[in-house]
């Protein structure tokens, strides 16, 4: 017998915790799980999968005007019905729920659904009964930070965006990171008058400059951007008639505010104290290169720990974890060279370095970069541009970076991603056939650098 009820208690049923339980069962581990809100966490629920959805529902507004270029004729005005939207994407997401959850349940994982609290090194209080493990792992996630400015309880987060009754005649959302940004291109194709306010002197901060560049000419096209600026204060006159005080001395009047200024980790009443966890000032679980807190019993990974807060990094972090603990040692992620996404409208994806971290890193480079109308847009006279960029080391000629902005890039920049990961050099993209005619081409053709 065991002097622990668990090897492994994972606190939260995100997507880190729910792949860190599955790998650990089936390595034999004796695993519970505990999740106090809904299965599958921030991406499944309030994240990445209903955004997506909620983005491709917008996109259709381009797509209905594009085809006029191409001979199709609407019999009409295309209606739209956001309670439809709302109501399938809730049937999808509670399809996934379910998936998640069975998925625990066929790995003899036990499962509770209520709120975890840390009692000390082995110990959770759980629904109140007090549980031990011989490790314990927090996989608590992160939760929208709302500045503390009068009139702020006015406002709503992304976790209530996904469930808003109707979408607002107009907006304000105060943040231009990638949720500001996609919220904002969403919210507009769908109809809404969208002010994007961001503190800083640029959208999208730590990537790459020309992309940045590019998205806040993308943005300008459906929405009004306001960069150095923020709300100081919310006043409701009327239900649904809000005045938003700017730093800057204007008043602009929406019917909502959004604060998409960025996300904290989740670790409010944790018990983190009494388990001796040390946390950042920012409140993320410091953690070593195992993913080890300073209470050698726990471990964090995901959000909670902030340092990617992207899912498949989570996902990668929490199997890493448990195969070190009860397998062969696992793979952490290449930070680095993660790629991500921004599915504005259109989309952007990036892998590597952007050129000014490269420039520190690597001193000497060369930029290749590409700017064009989009085959698509020769008909559809859309007034829209691709965007790619190539970041070369000079000295051995690996490409370091590779930035793009136009349809489908998170789905290119994926596949260049592995090359990345390869080390592929420049060499090697030019002697790289194209697929013609595609978008994706430019990147294998690219031959003089503009920059370096
Ligand atoms: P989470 O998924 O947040 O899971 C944590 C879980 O722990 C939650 O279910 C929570 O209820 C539970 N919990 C917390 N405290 C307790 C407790 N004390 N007891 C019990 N349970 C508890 N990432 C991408 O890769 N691509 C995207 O396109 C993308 N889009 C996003 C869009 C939005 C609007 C947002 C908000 C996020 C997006 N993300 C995206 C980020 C992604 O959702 C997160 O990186 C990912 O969910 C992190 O996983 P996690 O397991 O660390 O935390």
């Amino acid at each position: 017998m065991s002097e622990f009820d668990h090897d492994l208690f994972v606190i939260g049923a995100g997507s880190a915790g729910v792949r860190a339980a599955r790998t650990a069962a089936a390595l034999g581990a004796r695993v519970a799980v505990a999740e106090e809100r809904y299965m599958g966490g921030t991406c499944v629920n309030v994240g990445c999968v209903p955004k997506k959805l909620l983005s491709y529902a917008a996109h259709y507004r381009h797509d209905f005007e594009d085809s006029a270029g191409y001979g199709w004729r609407l019999a009409g005005e295309p209606g739209f019905d956001w309670p439809a939207l709302i109501a399938n994407k809730d049937r999808e997401i509670s399809r996934l729920n379910g998936i998640y959850e069975k998925l625990l349940n066929d790995s003899g994982v036990t499962l509770f659904r209520d709120r975890a609290r840390l009692e000390g090194g082995h110990d959770v209080l759980v629904g109140g009964q007090r549980v031990t493990a011989r490790h314990i792992l927090i996989a608590t996630g992160g939760w929208p930070f709302i500045p503390d400015i009068p009139g702020a309880d006015k406002a709503i987060t992304s976790n209530e965006f996904f469930h808003m009754e109707r979408v607002p005649e107009s907006i304000v959302i105060a943040g231009g990171g990638y949720i500001g940004v996609e919220l904002s291109g969403i919210l507009a194709l769908l109809g809404s008058r969208v002010t994007l306010v961001q503190r800083r002197d640029h959208l999208l901060p730590g990537f790459d400059q020309d992309l940045s560049a590019e998205i806040e000419t993308a943005v300008g096209r459906y929405a009004s951007v306001r960069l150095e600026d923020e709300i100081t204060e919310i006043v409701e006159s009327t239900p649904g008639d809000l005045r938003i005080q700017l730093m800057q001395g204007d008043v602009l009047q929406a019917e909502q505010v959004l604060f998409a200024a960025g996300r904290r980790p989740n670790t409010a009443d944790l018990g983190l104290d009494q388990a001796g966890v040390w946390t950042t000032e920012g409140g993320a679980i410091i953690v070593d290169e195992h993913f080890q807190t300073s209470a050698a019993s726990i471990h964090a990974v995901g959000d909670v720990i902030d340092r990617k807060a992207l899912t498949p990094v989570a996902l990668a972090e929490g199997e890493a974890l448990v195969r070190e603990l009860f397998g062969q040692g696992g793979r952490v992620p290449d930070y680095p060279l993660v790629p991500a996404a921004v599915f504005s409208q259109p989309p952007m994806a990036t892998a590597g370095l952007t050129e000014q971290q490269a420039r520190k890193q690597h001193g000497q480079i060369q930029v290749y970069r590409t700017r064009f109308t989009h085959m698509r847009h020769t008909l559809s006279g859309r007034d829209e541009k691709v965007f790619m960029k190539l970041v070369v080391d000079a000295d051995t000629d690996r490409v370091l970076g590779i930035h793009m902005l136009g349809p489908d890039a998170p789905e290119i920049i994926q596949g260049f991603a592995v090359a990345l990961q390869a080390g592929a050099t420049k060499a090697q993209f030019d002697a790289t056939i194209g697929i013609h005619p595609t978008a994706a081409e430019e990147f294998v053709t690219m031959r003089t650098p503009d920059r370096d």
